[in-house]
């Protein structure tokens, strides 16, 4: 029997090339090895967006034809929405019984984001409450391996606690996860902050145009020890090199090379074109305006294909919808078992008959 994957994406916007290094590669390159669920996590949204509730239909179709565009098969990789899958909820109810607010608080994640939103003791219950409702995701679907980017790696620690807890409480009816990082587990802002997130908008979206795309790479941050064309480089403090480094490679930019992409990227480091960039950074022979053009070239040639397919989903806005119905549907059936499975262990399968 094949393994279970289970990721996804919160619909907070259109989904960006951190999303991509982060976890969508994976999902592409894993998708048939694997038995593979990628949930739209729209109830998720909410912890952050719960006053913009109008935008989530639009979200929750921009992130599906965005996985789709990047190479996800809706026939290998079942695509489902969350707030149409009613176990999970239920299943956030129970873990919510044995999971203490102390240990919530102390989760880096949602210590570090909850700074970033600033909202200190007003913090919301289902913000906090994340990931209990994360731990609900993926043991709903029994999955045995996360592709996730490495801010999620606390909040997957926390689902393999819940399962850990509840099976030594009940039953072991629960599998414990294992995150999968890729190589460029973490890719900085535009701005030069840690991470690109859509949340604070220093992104570039996979379905950004070539000019736009073209005036985000020329505005980015660079190294900040650097600054004549003939000053010496610090490529490994640069976040345009850190760019180079997660698209630059000789190979094809489809989305069919993605995992060896990533899986050969310290080896492409010490190949042609990036060892080229590397080496006239730290010489001070390249410049950064020349080093951005060179990368707003290379990104848009590796969204080219991705953005054709795009536009093609985006004239077929039905098949889309139906791609996620028919997928929570077939979700469902198995978020059904554990849900059965849990209420057995929990000794709360009654009147049922
Ligand atoms: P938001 O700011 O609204 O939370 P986000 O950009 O963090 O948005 P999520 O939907 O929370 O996006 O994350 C989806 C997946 O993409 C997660 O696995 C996350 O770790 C990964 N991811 C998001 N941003 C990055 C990034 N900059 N680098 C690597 N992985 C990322
Ligand atoms: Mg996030």
């Amino acid at each position: 029997m094949k393994k279970r994957i289970l990721t996804g994406d919160r619909p907070t916007g259109k989904l960006h090339l951190g999303h991509y290094v982060g976890s969508v590669a994976n999902r592409v390159k894993l998708q048939h090895k694997y038995e593979t669920f990628i949930l739209i996590a729209d109830v998720q949204a909410l912890t952050t967006n719960f006053e913009h509730p109008e935008n989530l239909t639009q979200y929750v179709r921009d992130v599906a034809i965005d996985n789709l565009a990047c190479g996800l098969d809706p026939e290998a990789a079942t695509i489902c929405v969350q707030s149409m899958i009613p176990e999970i909820a239920e299943l956030t109810v129970y873990f919510s019984m044995f999971t203490s607010v102390a240990s919530l608080k102390r989760n880096p994640t949602i210590k570090a984001e909850a700074k970033q939103y600033g909202y200190g003791e007003n913090i919301m219950y289902g913000f906090l409450g994340y990931p209990v409702s994360q731990a609900a995701d993926i043991t709903s679907f029994r999955a045995n391996l996360v592709p996730v980017g490495e801010d999620q790696v606390p909040v997957l620690e926390q689902t393999r606690e819940i399962v850990r807890k509840f099976n030594s409480l009940y039953e072991p009816v629960l599998i414990e996860p294992k995150a999968l990082v890729s190589k460029v587990s973490r890719l900085v802002g535009t701005d030069g902050a840690a991470k690109m997130s859509k949340s604070i908008g220093n992104v570039i979206e996979l379905a950004d145009l070539p000019e736009v795309l073209e005036q985000k790479v020329m505005k980015m941050f660079t190294d900040p020890g650097k600054i004549y064309k003939g000053d010496k480089g610090h490529p490994d403090k640069c976040p345009v090199y850190s760019y180079q480094v997660a698209f630059s490679t000789e190979s094809e930019l489809d989305q069919g090379m993605i995992g060896r992409r990533l899986e050969s990227l310290p080896d492409s480091e010490s190949g042609g074109e990036l060892k080229q960039i590397r080496e006239s950074c730290l010489s001070g022979k390249l410049g950064c305006v020349e080093c951005k053009k060179n990368l707003a070239g290379t990104l848009n040639r590796f969204l080219s294909p991705i953005r054709e397919r795009r536009k093609d989903f985006e004239k077929k806005q039905k098949d889309v919808d139906e791609i996620l119905i028919e997928g929570t549907k077939k979700a469902r059936i198995e978020t059904k078992k554990t849900v059965q499975l849990v209420r057995n262990a929990m000794k709360i399968e009654y009147f049922r008959g």
